[in-house]
């Protein structure tokens, strides 16, 4: 599958904004937006120009895209699935992307960024309701139990990035440091997803 392969903290300078895509790194001073809060390249510091409202919308979806690390024609079709169902559509589209396992593994502090999550779960280390699972973009459901594999219980990644959560630290899941295993009670709402992005702008842009 295709990804991006620029540097991905160019991304994140981009947007001006954190999108959490380099794992430890990015709750660290060595964080290039501590420092470098404007966008890259040559003219990334003076660059004034007025952006339409086309442009605006355009960079919130790809923030929300960048961040959740979905390309294009997948980010649509999460969009088309989110206009379908009853409620607010961009409410909707984040409540999808939240459910999906590379998601669910990073909020669960099993990997440090989503990136590494794709990764863990390409690698086998996980199974959900005691079925391994090793697509990330599988979409999990209300009560599923998402599980480390017994062999990969001692992997260091897992361990490191563990240290970064709190077992309370959202309320549709629940964390078991001890076992190495959570499970995602709900689907969450959108006032509870930490998102720092108008997924409004998105419907805008798609609707046009
Ligand atoms: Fe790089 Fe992470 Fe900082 Fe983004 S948040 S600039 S990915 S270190």
């Amino acid at each position: 599958m295709a990804r991006h392969t620029e540097s991905v903290c160019k991304l994140c300078r981009r947007e001006r904004q954190k999108l959490f895509l380099k794992g430890q790194k990015c709750y660290t001073e060595k964080c290039p937006i501590e420092n470098k809060n404007y966008p890259p390249g040559q003219h990334g510091l003076s660059r004034r120009t007025k952006v339409s409202e086309y442009g605006i919308q355009l960079r919130e979806k790809q923030k929300i895209k960048r961040m959740y690390g979905i390309l294009e024609a997948q980010f649509r079709n999460y969009f088309k699935k989110a206009n379908k169902q009853k409620g607010i559509t961009g409410e909707n589209l984040v409540r999808l992307l939240e459910c999906r396992f590379d998601n669910v593994v990073y909020r669960l502090g099993f990997a440090s960024s989503r990136n590494q999550a794709r990764q863990l779960i390409r690698h086998r280390h996980f199974i959900v309701n005691d079925r391994l699972v090793n697509i990330p973009s599988y979409l999990i459901s209300e009560g599923d139990i998402i599980k480390v594999k017994e062999k990969s219980k001692k992997l260091d990644a897992i361990h490191n990035s563990l240290k970064r959560v709190k077992e309370s630290t959202y309320n549709w899941l629940t964390i078991d440091k001890a076992s190495l295993s959570g499970t995602f009670i709900q689907v969450p709402e959108r006032a509870d997803v930490p998102l720092n992005a108008n997924e409004q702008l998105v419907v805008e842009l798609y609707s046009k």
